[in-house]
């Protein structure tokens, strides 16, 4: 089992194990220290009792001396005990049964039975080397008058061994439970990192480049959900590389295209001999050819610049004088392709946008309307307000778009026909660009085309009200 000792959740397993032995440990002690106080004091009952039964029965003596008080003693014999002294008023020994022969006159100061000659009952119990050992001494009273004590020693090692084995058995338990805290603890800890890991070792995986490494977390907790957003991140990830991918593979192919052109018209004028009017004409063609490369460039920095771009600069505006200017810009154009503008634009529509956006959106669908229209033709521009959208329309009367083109002409570089898009200068980033900007801007764009008939964009866009309008 791989066990990381500075993973967190070997940390959290150590605290808890940590936890559970002080547990564990305070039960030990707080259990078998109740258990010892019960067994004390029954202990203590039983033997003040006795001792109670002998006091009582030597002070019912007529004479206590050694024989009288030996009688009542071997009347009341117990086991377990294993010195038994009665003493005098002032501590002369009557009785002691370590020595019950013994015609010398001797004194016992024990503090019990000094303490119990005070008139007191005295009991003290300890437990040690698996028995317990109590002690107890009660005055003697005769006819009302304290005439001496009784002591009792014992040693009961039945009790002893009754506390040692429920110690023991408590400890056994305790034992067997913290292993398998630690056990459990370990294990668990080990399946956490190890899910870790898993989504850890993806992670590097993906951070080389290798993005078809999802992660499986089974159960039903926090990591799965975790494990479940990296999955939908990676497969985001691997989306936009498949994008940038494609963007750049296309881009240098795209390029490429203009730049054979230009080296082959050049190595043309170096090799041949040519007239100055074919020089002329070929060097215009390179200039061409440059021309399309700066306007594509263009518009690969415009692509890059909308997708790295914050909205923060978006401001209400109204529309109609962004269109406006629009045509005005591209009224050139449509002459030279003998097509007409005709405009119906309401003043009503405002809505929030970077005015940047909105003129380079519409200025690309209307360069379309007018590059891909017929001679003679007629591009329709209107806009209106339908409840909460401002809605743009731009309608040619030009070729149009094939039904099997039309779910393709938002991406990049695509072109219809590119001989001819080529030949008009089109980069087929157009449209792409004018996508991007409208969704980034709360908008929908909607494309209608008939072959032969004429092509129709449909903007929309939700309208904000300034606050003169409000
Ligand atoms: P381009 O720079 O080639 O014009 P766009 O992205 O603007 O690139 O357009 C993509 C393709 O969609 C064009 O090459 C053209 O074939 C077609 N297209 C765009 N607008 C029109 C339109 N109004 N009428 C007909 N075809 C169009």
């Amino acid at each position: 089992m791989l066990i990381r000792f500075k993973s967190s959740q070997f940390r959290y397993a150590f605290i808890y194990i940590v936890i559970t032995f002080l547990v564990l440990l305070l039960l030990n002690y707080y259990s078998s220290k109740v258990n010892q106080d019960m067994v004390f004091a029954n202990k203590e009952k039983a033997m003040v009792q006795q001792c109670n039964i002998l006091s009582s029965e030597i002070g019912k003596l007529e004479i206590i001396n050694k024989s009288n008080v030996a009688e009542v003693i071997s009347r009341n014999e117990n086991d377990n005990v294993i010195r038994l002294i009665v003493t005098k008023a002032n501590g002369e020994v009557i009785y002691d049964s370590v020595n019950p022969t013994s015609v010398q006159t001797q004194y016992v100061l024990l503090p019990e039975i000094v303490k119990s000659l005070g008139g007191y009952n005295v009991f003290s119990s300890v437990y040690q080397y698996g028995a317990i050992q109590s002690k107890v001494a009660t005055p003697v009273y005769s006819y009302g008058t304290m005439v001496g004590s009784v002591y009792i020693m014992e040693t009961d090692a039945r009790q002893g061994a009754l506390i040692a084995n429920l110690q023991e058995t408590t400890l056994i338990i305790s034992i067997v439970l913290e292993l398998v805290v630690v056990v459990f603890s370990m294990i668990f800890s080990h399946i956490y990192s190890s899910r870790l890991h898993k989504i850890s070792m993806s992670m590097r995986s993906v951070r080389e480049g290798n993005y078809s490494h999802g992660v499986t977390i089974g159960g039903n907790d926090e990591l799965t959900v975790l494990g479940a957003e990296y999955n939908d991140l990676v497969a985001k990830l691997q989306v936009s590389e498949q994008k940038r991918n494609n963007f750049v593979s296309d881009a240098s192919h795209e390029l490429k295209t203009p730049l054979a052109s230009i080296k082959l018209l050049s190595d043309s004028i170096l090799q041949y001999d040519m007239d100055m009017e074919s020089v002329r004409e070929f060097v215009g063609d390179i200039g061409n050819e440059a021309d399309r490369l700066n306007r594509m460039t263009q518009k690969l920095l415009s692509l890059s610049r909308i997708e790295g771009q914050v909205d923060s600069d978006c401001e209400i505006i109204y529309m109609a004088p962004t269109v406006e200017r629009v045509i005005r810009m591209l009224d050139r154009l449509a002459e030279s392709h003998e097509t007409l503008i005709i405009s119906d634009l309401s003043d009503d529509c405002t809505i929030l946008i970077l005015e940047d956006d909105l003129y380079q959106i519409v200025f690309n669908l209307v360069e379309n309307a007018i590059k891909y229209n017929i001679s003679g033709g007629k591009v329709f521009i209107t806009l209106r307000r339908e409840k909460d959208n401002a809605v743009l329309q731009i309608r040619d009367t030009g070729m149009g778009i094939p039904k099997e083109s039309l779910e393709h002409i938002f991406e990049r570089f695509y072109r219809v026909d590119k001989a001819r898009a080529r030949k008009s200068g089109g980069s087929g980033l157009g449209l792409s660009i004018v996508r991007n900007m409208v969704e980034r801007n709360q908008g929908t764009i909607k494309v209608e085309s008939t072959v032969g008939a004429g092509t129709t964009f449909t903007l929309v866009f939700p309208v904000f009200d300034t606050e003169e309008q409000a």
